[in-house]
């Protein structure tokens, strides 16, 4: 595993749209596995391939430290409720905002060897998944925000 360098807003990757991933293969896994040691190193919940530089339909999320979690190809299925979120993020450093977002979500996606499966998500998880998965779509959160604020 190794750390990447997380991309940072005004970078034009950060606003594309980023592609299905159609290989399975180790160059997969070997991003995966560099995606989730950069987001522990750098104190993150989730992380998004476009947030290092790659193009790829691609997502690793941790909620709490402790449990980690890999979506490739992520769609959501059906969303419900509503919750406001105070969210940062890793490309967007010294910003953090309020955003609504879904309270329940179902989420189609595939694990990194293309394996699909179904994933229920609500709250904080709920939370996490929408903003990882708008990164591929090169949508960021403050896009969406509703309120503003500088943070230290
Ligand atoms: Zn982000």
């Amino acid at each position: 595993m190794a750390r990447r360098f997380v991309v940072k807003l005004g970078e034009d990757v950060l606003r594309k749209r980023s592609k299905e991933v159609t290989e399975f293969d180790d160059k997969l896994g070997s991003l995966l596995d560099d995606m989730t040691e950069t987001m522990i190193l750098e104190d993150g919940v989730g992380l998004a391939a476009p947030q290092v530089g790659i193009l790829k339909r691609a997502v690793v999320i941790s909620p709490n430290g402790k449990d980690f979690y890999e979506f490739v190809n992520p769609v959501i299925l059906s969303a419900s409720g509503k919750q406001i979120c105070s969210e940062g993020c890793l490309s967007v450093p010294n910003v953090r905002g309020e955003v609504e977002r879904p309270k329940k979500i179902e989420v189609a996606a595939q694990d990194r060897h293309g394996r699909k499966f179904t994933f229920k998500a609500e709250g904080f998880f709920a939370n996490i998944c929408c903003h990882e998965f708008d990164h591929l779509d090169g949508i960021l959160f403050i896009d969406k925000m509703i309120t503003h604020k500088k943070s230290k």
